[in-house]
């Protein structure tokens, strides 16, 4: 009988395995047609000054316009641009494409900062460093308007060039934040000697903000460590004014989330010239 379900098992998986190989496959092959054709986009999300509740920079966010599957969220696809390294090209489009509508928003009165998510892959490209100042002096955005979210994961596969990259960059102007703080596999100990300003706080700590001591517990610790170290702090997935008022009173500075407002194409904020 065991067998017989052995034979069964394979029979029923390896269909669904092929099927599976085959969907990244045809992935990446329409990846490829997306960054050729342009149907990768960068939508835009607000951060609000905690305090004054204006919005002072976004966040960019990949998004890929698929012909037949319609919007898709970077859940659908990251994975096999970092497996296929397809990434690197597509962060340096993100890059760029970030920059220069940060630059457009400046000339149309708007100078907002904007934050760029980096992919492991990206870090380790031999020239980072000169992609980063490209996008810069071709946008002629400030280094200081220009922020990169590493995650802690990167943090921890840094070599040496990853470190002095960062470092060089940030002696630009430019700010390092770390994404999702909190949920990686990392020790605290990196921050010894990492370079960083800005500490995001995972969304998953500010969902039940509201009713979890807990919760609260980990952000006043986060804030500790910050006000000590002197970073600026950023909460992710606010969505309700109570969570935006916890977190103001607990010293957060920045806030973002679907409560100020979702990601959105450039062409979506009215003050776009
Ligand atoms: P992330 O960098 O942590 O970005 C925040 C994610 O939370 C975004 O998902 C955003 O749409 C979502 N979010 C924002 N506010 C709320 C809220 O109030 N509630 C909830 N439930 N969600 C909220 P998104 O755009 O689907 O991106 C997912 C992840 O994909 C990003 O997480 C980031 O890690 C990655 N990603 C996005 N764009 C890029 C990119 O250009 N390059 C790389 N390497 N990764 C990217
Ligand atoms: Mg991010
Ligand atoms: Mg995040
Ligand atoms: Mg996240």
């Amino acid at each position: 009988e065991a067998k017989t379900m052995g034979k069964n098992n394979c029979q029923f998986y390896t269909p669904r395995l092929t099927a599976r190989l085959l969907d990244r496959v045809q992935i990446e092959a329409d990846l490829r047609v997306a960054l050729q054709e342009r149907s990768l986009e960068v939508f835009y999300q607000p951060q609000v000054d905690a305090i004054s509740k204006k919005m002072v920079s976004v966040e960019a966010l990949l998004r890929w316009r698929h012909p037949e599957k319609g919007l898709l969220s970077p859940a659908s696809f990251i994975a096999v641009a970092e497996e296929s390294g397809l990434i690197t090209e597509i962060g340096s489009y993100v890059l760029n494409t970030a920059c220069h509508d940060a630059a457009r928003w400046a000339e149309a009165g708007f100078p907002l900062s904007v934050a760029v998510n980096l992919s492991p892959l990206q870090l380790l490209s031999a020239d980072f460093y000169e992609q980063v100042v490209h996008a810069l002096e071709t946008s002629k955005l400030p280094a200081a308007r220009l922020e990169l979210e590493v995650t802690e994961n990167i943090v921890m596969h840094h070599t040496p060039s990853t470190v002095n990259n960062l470092r060089a960059l940030r002696a630009l102007g430019i700010r390092i934040a770390i994404d999702d703080f909190g949920t990686g596999f990392s020790s605290l100990s990196y921050l010894k000697n990492f370079p960083v300003d800005v500490l995001k706080i995972d969304r998953h700590f500010v969902n039940e903000l509201q009713h979890s001591k807990q919760d609260e517990a980990i952000v006043r610790a986060i804030m500790m460590i910050a006000k000590t170290m002197e970073y600026v702090v950023v909460a992710e997935g606010v969505e309700t004014q109570e969570q935006a008022n916890i977190l103001t009173e607990l010293g957060c500075d920045f806030l973002q989330g679907y409560f100020y407002g979702k990601p959105q194409p450039f062409a979506a904020y009215a003050f776009t010239a």
